[in-house]
């Protein structure tokens, strides 16, 4: 029997970002068999609070992806943030390419190996840092570490564990070509399974059509790698990256972060430091709004009717449960989205993105904001995608498209 497109694709990849007090609900909807996320990353900081989690996702074949903070690491700022400098691996003084260009940096990927293998993680993030530019030494340092990290998960018996390359740079870094080029050529020859990319400034809510496409070619030329490409911190921009086949999968924190900045690591915050609450995920405009937003919003007559979860799996009292656990809620409605985008066979998507979810989104969003005047912005940038992507959708057939991420080492890795 000849196998249809749809059962040869497989699913495009979602992940999810779990933060200090985002276990519960992902305890929950494991054990209703309701997750469905590829993958979790983990944020070794709050292993000790994420043990049931990280040990249930293990259970049911879910990928526990490990973030050793290696970014983190490298900068003043970043070595302050809650929890990092106690991490087994962490350094007194932030690392520097001098640090780790030795021996230390075959110790720091023994650790990390370690820990994962201890902790029973099924993939980790290479312990990479923010590159610079073509000759920034870190390029060459970094490359070594994911060679020090396969030695020592092989040395492990982790032959299978695959190692995903993080790549952290400013986007305007990318119009110098001469850095692409090399980039490509080294990444290619190391040993990954999959690049993830961390720009600095990208996300939902500074993606103008400029950025937008700049992203996209970034992704194009990565492509060139020969693994899958996921896109970090991208929000709901993430979805139309997935249509487009510029990304094999994306990653999502719960209602929080989508968007990066490389702020979070080289500057002071005035912040208090705690999590601020989560939101509420408006799926039929792909935004998120605060609690109070949303209530506002259900208030209106014919705005339950648009906007409220009809999924009684995901909220059974509608627009109520949106706003009573709106982690959940935001968790099945991402799984839905992803889900809508991997049915259909790849050279459909951008059509199905565009009618099916961006359309009616940016429509919808034109009476939603006469409530909620603050999505006037959202609703611009709807608007801004749709003329952007609506020009790419026409040579789309030509361009090329990053595979899926599949939790697996790709052969010959
Ligand atoms: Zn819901």
């Amino acid at each position: 029997m000849i196998a249809s497109p749809r059962e040869q694709e497989p699913k495009l990849g979602s992940y999810l970002r779990v933060e200090r007090n985002d276990h519960t609900v992902l305890v929950q909807l494991l054990i209703e068999s309701r997750l469905g996320t590829n993958g979790l990353i983990v944020n070794p900081c709050h292993i000790a609070r994420h043990e049931e989690l990280v040990a249930e996702a293990g259970r049911q074949g879910v990928e526990t992806v490990l973030d050793p903070r290696s970014v983190e690491l490298s900068t003043s700022v970043g070595l302050g943030l809650s929890g990092v400098a106690d991490l087994p691996w962490a350094p007194v003084a932030p690392h520097t390419p001098d640090d780790l260009g030795g021996p230390a940096g075959l110790l720091l990927s023994e650790e990390i190996v370690g820990f994962a293998v201890k902790e029973g993680l099924s993939a980790i993030l290479a312990p990479t840092h923010i590159l610079g530019g073509a000759d920034d030494p870190w390029l060459q340092v970094d490359s070594a570490l994911v060679r020090d990290l396969r030695r020592a998960l092989d040395g492990q018996g982790r032959a299978a564990t695959p190692i995903y390359y993080l790549l952290v740079a400013r986007s305007a870094l990318f119009r110098d070509k001469e850095f692409l080029g090399r980039l490509v050529t080294v990444l290619a020859d190391l040993p990954i399974d999959a690049i993830w990319l961390r720009l600095h400034p990208f996300g939902t809510t500074t993606s103008g059509p400029v950025a937008l496409r700049n992203y996209m070619d970034v992704c194009r030329a990565l492509h060139a790698v020969g693994v899958p490409v996921v896109g970090e911190y991208t929000g709901t921009v993430g979805l139309p990256l997935l249509a487009f086949g510029a990304v094999g999968g994306i990653t999502s924190g719960l209602t929080l972060g989508e968007r990066f900045s490389l702020d979070r690591v080289t500057k002071k915050s005035s912040g208090s430091g705690f999590a601020p609450p989560p939101r509420v995920y408006l799926q039929s405009l792909g935004v998120f709004v605060s609690r109070d937003e949303a209530r506002q919003l259900f208030e209106q007559r014919g705005m339950r009717s648009a906007h409220a979860c009809t999924d009684a799996a995901c909220c059974r009292r509608g627009a109520v449960d949106m706003i009573d656990n709106p982690r959940r809620h935001f968790v099945m409605r991402r799984d839905a989205e992803v889900g809508k985008l991997s049915r259909v066979p790849p050279q459909l998507r951008p059509t199905v993105y565009l009618d099916e979810m961006l359309r009616p989104a940016s429509d919808a969003a034109v009476r939603a904001e006469k409530v909620l005047p603050d999505l006037q912005r959202s609703r611009r940038r709807l608007d801004s995608w749709r003329a952007t992507l609506g020009a790419m959708a026409d040579g789309h057939a030509e361009a090329t498209r990053s595979p899926v991420p599949t939790g697996h080492r790709r052969p010959n890795s």
